[in-house]
C-alpha cells in the first residue's frame, strides 16, 4: 500500500475556539521529520504566520512520546524514529475572515493553511482528512460543506475526505454548521452554494442567477478537464464583504440583506455587487487557480513571492466579473456602465496612480497594497481597479485596431491554452506577448504606458470607439461613488476625508497638493471647528457648501491632546468623478463594436 498522510480535525473545544488537529506520517524522515505551517494563504498576498495560532503541539510514535523541537517561527523537527509518527496540535481559531479559521458553539470553518502542517520533503504524498463531529451537546443539525473529494462520508456529512497532495488539501476550505444549501448545474457539472448565517434567502432565485453568471464565464474559457464539481461557501452576517478563490470552490462573505428574498424580482445595487463578487471568484478558477504566474508554480508558502502580474490575475479578473453580468443579460448595459464609471472614479480619486504603476503595485502587494497606511491614496494604485481598466482599454484597442476580428477574449483563450495546464506557469510578460501575437499589433509602447507607466489611460478615446461617452464631474458629496450624473453642485474642496471614529470626526487621509495638506492637517487629527463652528464628518459637506473656493477660513483640530489652529484656503474640487453614457449619435461601426463587446444583440 502506498503511503498516505492521515490528518484528523475535531472541534475539540468550541467555547475556547480550539481545534485539535493530528497528522500521522507513515514513513517519517529518518533524520528527524520536519513539519511546517504556511506563512500565507494563496490568493491573499500578506504574511500571516499561521503557526502563531498553534497553542500546543506534541509528537508520538507507537504510543510513546517523541521529542519535538521548534526550528523557527513556522517549523518543528521530531526526533528520528522509524515507525509511523503522529503530531497532535491544539489550534486557536477565531478569525472569521475568508482567510482564517473560526470555531465557536455555532459553527466551524477552516482554511487548510490555518490548521494543517505540511510534511517537509513529502508534499506530494496523498492526504486523507477525517473531519470529526463535535460533541453531541452541540451541532446536532450540523452539516459539512467542502469541495474536497469524499472518501468515506455521506454527502455533506462528517467522515473521511481525500486530496491528491498537500497543495490540494489546503485548497478546500470547509464550513461546518447549520447550512442552507442550494444546488444547480453548469455545463453538466454539479455546483452548490452553502450559506451560513440567519439569512432569509430565496435560494431558488439565487441558484438561478448564479447559474447564469457561471454559465457565462464557462462559455469564455470552457470547462477545465478536472472541474467535476464547484462549491460556493457563503457567510452572510449583518455586514461584510470579501472573497477568496480556490480551485474547486470559493469562500464568500456578504451582508445578509444583499441577498434576494422571496418576491424580489429586480437586481438591487447590493445584490449586483454580490453577483459581481461571485463572478469574480468563479473566474479565478481559470485565472490564478489553474493558469498562474510562473513564480506561483508551485507556491512557496514560507515567504513572500513577488510577481508583477497581479494586475493580470486580479485586474483582468475584475474586468470580466462585471462584464459577465451584462453579457449574461442579468444587468442592462446602462447598469454595467454605472459600475464601470464607479471603477474609473475609484482610480481617478487616488493621486498615487501617478506615483506607482500597476506592475509595481503587483510586485509590492505584500508590503504596500495589503498594508495600507493613511498615505496610500497618495502613494499607491489599486491593481484590481486600475488593472481592470488596463484590461478594458486593451480589449477596446485590440477590437478597434483589428476591425473587430480579435478581442481580449481571444487573448485569454490563447493564454488558457498555453498555461491553463502548464507546470511552469505564465512568464512575467506572457499576456503582453500573447496580445501582440494574437492581434498582430505592436503593443510594446501601449503596455509600457499602461502597465509600467503612471499617466492617464486612454479611456475617453477607447470608450468612444464602442459608442460610449465619457464624462467627468466633481464629487457632489462624500458618499458620491460616481457612475451617475449629478445635478447637485458640490461645495469647495478641503482635500481630505473625514470619518467618524469612536464618536470623533477624524481626518483619515490628506491628499497631496490639497488645501488641508497646505494648512498642515495630518492624518489622525480630530476635527474641532471650521470658521468658528463645530466641524464633523456628518456636517462637513453642508458646511463647505456655504463657502466659495478661494475663501480662507480658520480650521481648528486636536492632534493628540494639543489644540492646533490653522488657516485653510478652500480650493475647487477636482473633476475626478466619472459617469458614462451610451452615445445616441454613435456611428454604425461603433454600435457594432459595442454589441460585440457587450454581446447584447
Ligand atoms: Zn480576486
Amino acid at each position: 500500500m502506498s503511503a498516505v498522510h492521515r490528518y484528523r480535525i475535531s472541534p475539540k473545544n468550541p467555547a475556547a475556539h480550539l481545534f485539535e488537529v493530528s497528522l500521522t506520517v507513515e514513513k517519517p524522515d529518518s533524520a528527524g521529520q520536519i513539519f511546517a505551517m504556511p506563512a500565507w494563504i494563496p490568493g491573499s498576498y500578506m504574511i500571516r504566520d499561521y503557526a502563531k495560532h498553534v497553542v500546543a503541539i506534541r509528537a508520538e510514535s507507537d504510543g510513546i512520546a517523541v521529542d519535538l523541537k521548534k526550528l523557527d517561527k513556522s517549523s518543528w523537527q521530531a526526533a528520528p524514529c522509524n515507525k509511523p509518527l503522529t503530531i497532535i496540535a491544539d489550534i486557536y481559531a477565531y478569525d472569521p475572515s475568508v482567510r482564517g479559521a473560526h470555531l465557536d458553539t455555532t459553527h466551524a470553518y477552516f482554511n487548510g493553511p490555518c490548521v494543517f502542517p505540511s510534511v517537509a520533503g513529502q508534499e506530494e504524498v496523498p492526504c486523507e482528512l477525517d473531519i470529526q463531529a463535535p460533541d453531541e451537546s452541540i451541532g446536532q443539525d450540523w452539516r459539512v460543506a467542502t469541495s474536497m473529494r469524499i472518501k468515506d462520508a455521506e454527502h455533506y456529512g462528517f467522515g473521511v475526505y481525500a486530496a491528491d497532495d498537500y497543495a490540494e488539501l489546503i485548497d478546500h476550505p470547509v464550513e461546518i454548521g447549520h447550512l442552507l444549501i442550494g444546488e444547480f448545474e453548469v455545463s453538466g457539472i454539479p455546483h452548490a452554494i452553502a450559506i451560513r448565517g440567519q439569512a432569509r434567502v430565496d435560494i431558488a432565485r439565487l441558484c438561478h442567477d448564479l447559474q447564469r453568471v457561471c454559465a457565462q464565464q464557462m462559455m469564455l474559457l470552457g470547462a477545465p478537464a478536472d472541474l467535476d464539481r464547484y462549491l460556493f461557501l457563503l457567510h452572510a452576517p449583518g455586514n461584510g464583504y470579501g472573497g477568496l478563490e480556490h480551485r474547486w470552490s470559493s469562500s464568500l462573505v456578504c451582508g445578509r440583506d444583499n441577498l434576494p428574498i422571496r418576491a424580489d424580482s429586480d437586481i438591487k445595487d447590493d445584490y449586483r455587487t454580490f453577483l459581481g463578487l461571485v463572478s469574480h471568484e468563479y473566474f479565478h478558477l481559470w485565472n490564478v487557480k489553474r493558469m498562474k504566474p510562473a513564480v506561483f508554480s508551485p507556491y512557496d508558502l514560507s515567504e513572500e513571492t513577488h510577481t508583477g502580474l497581479l494586475w493580470v490575475f486580479e485586474g483582468i479578473t475584475s474586468y470580466y466579473d462585471d462584464l459577465a453580468l451584462v453579457r449574461s443579460g442579468l444587468i442592462s448595459p446602462e447598469s454595467y456602465l454605472e459600475l464601470l464609471g464607479q471603477t474609473i472614479t475609484r482610480v481617478l480619486r487616488g493621486v498615487g496612480r501617478h506615483r506607482q504603476s500597476v506592475e509595481e503595485s503587483s510586485f509590492d502587494a505584500w508590503t504596500k497594497f495589503y498594508k495600507q497606511d493613511a498615505n496610500a491614496t497618495n502613494a499607491i494604485v489599486n491593481y484590481y481597479a486600475k488593472g481592470s481598466l488596463v484590461a478594458l482599454v486593451t480589449d477596446l484597442k485590440i477590437r478597434a485596431e483589428t476591425d473587430g476580428r480579435v478581442s481580449l477574449d481571444d487573448v485569454m483563450r490563447e493564454c488558457w491554452k498555453r498555461w491553463g495546464d502548464s507546470v511552469e506557469g505564465m512568464p512575467e510578460y506572457g499576456v503582453e506577448q500573447v496580445c501582440a501575437e494574437v492581434s498582430g499589433l505592436d503593443m510594446q509602447d501601449f503596455f509600457d504606458a499602461t502597465v509600467r507607466g503612471t499617466g492617464e489611460l486612454p479611456l475617453q478615446a477607447m470608450l468612444a470607439s464602442v459608442g460610449v461617452e465619457y464624462h467627468l464631474r466633481r464629487a457632489s458629496n462624500r458618499k458620491d461613488k460616481g457612475g451617475k450624473p449629478s445635478k447637485k453642485e458640490p461645495g469647495p474642496w478641503l482635500g481630505t476625508t473625514l470619518a467618524e471614529k469612536a464618536g470623533k470626526s477624524v481626518f483619515t487621509t490628506v491628499m497631496n497638493g490639497g488645501p488641508a495638506e497646505a494648512a498642515g492637517i495630518a492624518p489622525g487629527d480630530i476635527a474641532v471647528a471650521l470658521d468658528g463652528l463645530a466641524l464633523s464628518a456628518a456636517n462637513c459637506d453642508r458646511r463647505l457648501r456655504t463657502y466659495r473656493h478661494g475663501d480662507s477660513l480658520e480650521l481648528v483640530v486636536f492632534r493628540g491632546d494639543e489644540l492646533i489652529t490653522t488657516s485653510v484656503r478652500l480650493a475647487e474640487a477636482p473633476q475626478n468623478t466619472c459617469f458614462l453614457r451610451l452615445d445616441g449619435d454613435a456611428d454604425a461601426m461603433a454600435i457594432a463594436r459595442q454589441a460585440a463587446w457587450l454581446q447584447s444583440d
